[in-house]
């Protein structure tokens, strides 16, 4: 997702922070969720209401049982349970304060448990009125806000498919994950005219990623995209859904929809899902990358502040965060990391490498001004019990800006090589660092365990100084550079370039090590003194950089 202006999510999590680190299983896990399970499929039956907060739900999770254990754990908050049933017989089962306990029998190991309930939802399905006074219902689920309408084991750990049927208004155009079913009209209890709508997910996709959208939303059809592009050679169908008084700002920055799912497509695999829908919708992110139906915060299509650097982001979120999901939330950089690197690839591709180089720079200095998580926290944040908290410079920018260090350090060519060989490998399930590292490793034949230590595993940066002279006698620039030791000593090759009064650049490097100690100077011939000398002239280290005068 992305995040809004830092003084709101900071707001956001003053105002609920306290809710979610008060609650078993929002915190931090070393070990695995529920260890015990492992869900396969949601079948996922909802009826809305015409106004106001009231559902009705009923859940039926195909689940297999993979260690001892006697009884079913779901999260499940504020909705009352009614009734349960495993195999189809109904069940006593015991709700507490923030789950439903069911009790299984003692043989086999695949269970089809259905959860009825009902009541008001004050969280994840989002129900209000839009500016025009029309009643709307949004998903909106992260990272553990599902549990306050859908029965499930609420972690991304657990990914699984999904079948939504939607009762509904047939004023309401209902979107879901996945590929559209079927639609037909129905009669509520009272004869009023409904629709039940049926999408169906069939990739494994994380709770939080599974969400509907109940609106009066009208679709703008993108058509097909990067064909050749989805699996099986496929288009990709792309389409944007907004309130009837946004259409006319349509297509906009979506025109872009189709060469952003090229460009990712062939960097990194075919797009994964049935098909990619971007909605207008009450996210309270800037915009959330459920798996194939992006949610957009609704100010910016009110606003018309729109772009494609945040369609870029949420897109490049299907593959990394979506489709490779981060098993743990410490590893949320996997998913945020990825979307703001490949939001900057994006960029590169779309308007060259001078804009790519401003746009890495801007995400450097944003960076080097946190002085909370990143200074503080690593970006793999084992710490970190508020979940909204590690929505923060290091899972975004530092590690956006890691990968593309990473990248430096491999190789560009070795570098989307393993990324391709990571996604083909975990896509559809979940990852940790370490596989990305094993694939990094594997690519470029080199150890990297002392790399992602240092710049994930530790809080910080470097800082470096660079004085630099000219030596008349021998025709050289003479380099010399240090770094302090604030964040402790870090190993990164510095590129300095001597640059000449025509502007011709004179490249060295010089070798920093993790040990602290001043390297040798780096001698840069140069029949005459030099106009300048650039520190990372290719913005490829995140370090302050400070440069001396000679
Ligand atoms: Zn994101």
């Amino acid at each position: 997702m992305l995040m809004r202006t830092r003084a709101r999510t900071l707001a956001r999590c003053v105002a609920i922070g306290a809710v979610f680190v008060a609650r078993p299983g929002a915190a931090q896990q070393n070990r695995p969720y529920r260890p015990a399970f492992d869900v396969a499929n949601y079948e996922i039956s909802i009826d809305l209401p015409d106004t106001g907060h009231a559902i009705r739900a009923s859940v039926t999770i195909d689940v297999a049982r993979t260690a001892t254990a006697d009884s079913l754990v779901l999260d499940l908050l504020d909705l009352t349970v009614s009734r349960a049933e495993v195999n189809g017989r109904a069940v006593k089962f015991n709700q507490g304060p923030a789950t439903v306990s069911i009790p299984l029998p003692s043989r086999g190991n695949s269970f089809s448990v259905t959860v009825d309930y009902a009541g008001s939802v004050s969280d994840g399905l989002i129900a209000r009125v839009d500016t025009a006074g029309r009643w709307t219902y949004f998903g909106d689920n992260w990272p553990n806000r599902a549990r306050h309408w859908i029965a499930s084991i609420d972690h991304p750990s657990d990914k699984a498919t999904v079948t939504w049927r939607v009762r509904a208004p047939s004023s309401q155009t209902v979107v879901a994950n996945g590929k559209l079913v079927s639609s037909k009209p129905v009669r509520d209890a009272s004869g009023g005219n409904r629709t039940e709508t049926v999408w169906r997910e069939s990739r494994r996709i994380p709770v939080y990623l599974m969400v509907i959208a109940a609106a009066p939303l009208e679709r703008y059809d993108l058509g097909e995209t990067a064909c050749g592009l989805a699996e099986g050679q496929r288009c990709v169908p792309q389409s944007v859904y907004t309130a009837p008084e946004q259409r006319g700002m349509l297509p906009g920055p979506f025109a872009s929809a189709g060469e952003i799912v090229r460009t990712f497509a062939g960097l990194v695999g075919p797009f994964p899902y049935e098909k990619l829908a971007h909605l207008q919708s009450s996210t309270r992110f800037g915009g959330m990358e459920n798996a194939s139906e992006i949610f957009y915060a609704d100010g910016a299509f009110r606003r018309r502040t729109m772009n494609d650097g945040l369609i870029a982001h949420e897109t490049a979120h299907q593959w990394f965060g979506d489709a490779v999901t981060e098993r743990e939330w410490p590893h949320v950089w996997l998913s945020e990391g990825f979307a703001t690197y490949f939001a900057a690839l994006w960029t590169r591709a779309a308007r060259g490498d001078s804009a790519f180089r401003a746009q890495m720079a801007g995400i450097r200095r944003t960076v080097l001004a946190d002085s909370n998580a990143v200074t503080h926290r690593p970006v793999i944040d084992t710490i970190e019990t508020n979940l909204l908290s590690l929505l923060n410079r290091n899972s975004y920018e530092k590690g956006g800006f890691v990968l593309h260090m990473l990248k430096a350090q491999v190789g560009e060519r070795a570098f989307f090589d393993a990324l391709r060989a990571y996604y083909a490998k975990h896509k559809h399930s979940t990852a940790v660092t370490d596989d990305l590292r094993a694939e990094m490793e594997r690519e470029s034949k080199q150890n990297l365990g002392w790399f992602f230590d240092q710049w994930l595993r530790r809080p910080g940066y470097p800082e470096v100084t660079a004085d630099w002279s000219y030596d008349s006698t021998a025709h050289e620039v003479v380099v010399t550079a240090r770094q302090g030791s604030r964040f402790g000593a870090f190993q990164f090759p510095l590129t300095v370039a001597a640059v000449d009064s025509a502007g011709t650049q004179y490249r060295a490097t010089i070798m920093m090590t993790a040990d602290g100690a001043t390297p040798r100077p780096a001698r840069i011939p140069l029949a005459s003194p030099p106009a300048t000398v650039v520190l990372d002239p290719d913005v490829e280290l995140l370090a302050v950089l400070t440069t001396g005068k000679p």
